[in-house]
């Protein structure tokens, strides 16, 4: 029997979108347990995480030392140590925790998978790396994987009977690190859904103006969250947290829309692999047409009010 450890992305005590499509990821691989990092889980983040899956929720709070990598790595190393697969979301902090619980376990890892299979006893990935210009298979030919997984590459399911989520409390002993927490403030939020993890982005450039009333009304139609290229961040048109590139976030939503937005390869690094990409853009020769799966040659300030209006009609609102 394989068992397949899902650490859980939290959001505010909820748990968060993209570990509930790591959990249906999980039951393809064998037996999903959850763990859970902090706070004791509530009744409905053990409900949901049953309804996905989870067999157990074990669970370990170590305290805001938590955050630290090492920390947090030898705190799911603990609560892992009998899986034979780890699978984290695919964020900044998990990729170097996936990988200090690698170098200190002997586990093979990848980070920034789309999806995970076993074949032949071995867990295979699939990852688009160099811009998503090329599709890479890769197997893990050790005894235990660690497995980063992108957000939105794989649909979550709930299951007809939900599993047990038979809550566990982990005993752990948090090792000593190079760094010490001196304090602790959360970043207020952007409203609605963060970035990364967004399954629509509608994205703005240059083409804007700075004006992003339109682009954040698509978004909101849509469910999605609101994107933009270097140039308009630089222009301090839309906060840097929304840039999406090369240097900014990488994101793989289902649905991606580039309004203004030319295509420059450090833009299309962070936002290639998403599954369908719409491009509105007055230039015929705009680059980003060259990988949009629908491209609207038009002034956005033309375009997205038809676009809103026919959303708006095919919901009945
Ligand atoms: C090291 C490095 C890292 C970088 N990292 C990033 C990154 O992470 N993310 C990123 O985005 N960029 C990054 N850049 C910058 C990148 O190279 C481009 O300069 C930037 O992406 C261009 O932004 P843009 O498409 O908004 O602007 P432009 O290239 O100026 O394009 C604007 C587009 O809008 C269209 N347009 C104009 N008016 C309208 C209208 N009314 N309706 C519709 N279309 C219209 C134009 O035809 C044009 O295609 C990086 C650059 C460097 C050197």
């Amino acid at each position: 029997m394989t068992t397949v450890a899902v650490l859980v992305e939290q959001r505010d005590g909820a748990v968060a979108r993209p570990t509930l499509e790591t959990l249906t990821l999980a039951r393809s691989l064998g037996t999903p347990v959850a763990v859970w990092i902090g706070a004791e889980p509530g009744a409905e983040a053990l409900a949901h995480l049953g309804a996905h899956g989870a067999t157990e929720v074990r669970h370990l709070d170590a305290g805001d030392a938590g955050r630290l990598p090492k920390v947090r790595a030898a705190a799911l190393g603990a609560a892992a140590s009998d899986a034979d697969v780890v699978l984290v979301t695919s964020t900044f902090l998990n990729k170097e925790v996936a990988t200090l619980l690698a170098l200190e376990t002997g586990a093979g890892v990848v980070v920034d998978a789309a999806g995970a299979e076993i074949v032949d006893g071995r867990v295979e990935t699939t990852q688009t790396v160099f811009a998503a210009t090329w599709n890479v298979r890769t197997r893990i030919n050790a005894e235990r994987a660690i497995v980063g997984l992108r957000p939105n590459t794989t649909q979550a399911a709930a299951l007809d009977e939900p599993a047990a989520a038979t809550p566990k409390t982990v005993i752990f002993e948090a090792p000593e690190t190079p760094e010490t927490l001196v304090s602790v403030e959360p970043v207020p939020q952007a409203e609605g859904v963060p970035l990364a993890e967004a399954p629509v982005v509608v994205s703005g450039g240059r083409g804007t103006n700075g004006d992003y009333a339109l682009v954040r009304e698509l978004a909101d139609v849509l469910g999605g969250a609101v994107g933009a290229s270097r140039d308009a961040t630089d222009e301090g048109w839309i906060s840097h947290e929304h840039m999406v590139g090369q240097t900014g976030t990488t994101v793989t939503p289902a649905l991606y829309v580039a309004c203004g937005i030319s295509g420059a390869v450090h833009h299309r690094g962070g936002m290639q692999a998403s599954g369908t990409i719409v491009a509105v853009n007055i230039d015929p020769d705009a680059p980003i047409f060259e990988i949009a799966d629908l491209g609207v040659v038009g002034d956005l300030n033309d375009v997205l009010p038809q676009a809103i209006a026919a959303l708006k009609e095919a919901r009945g609102a």
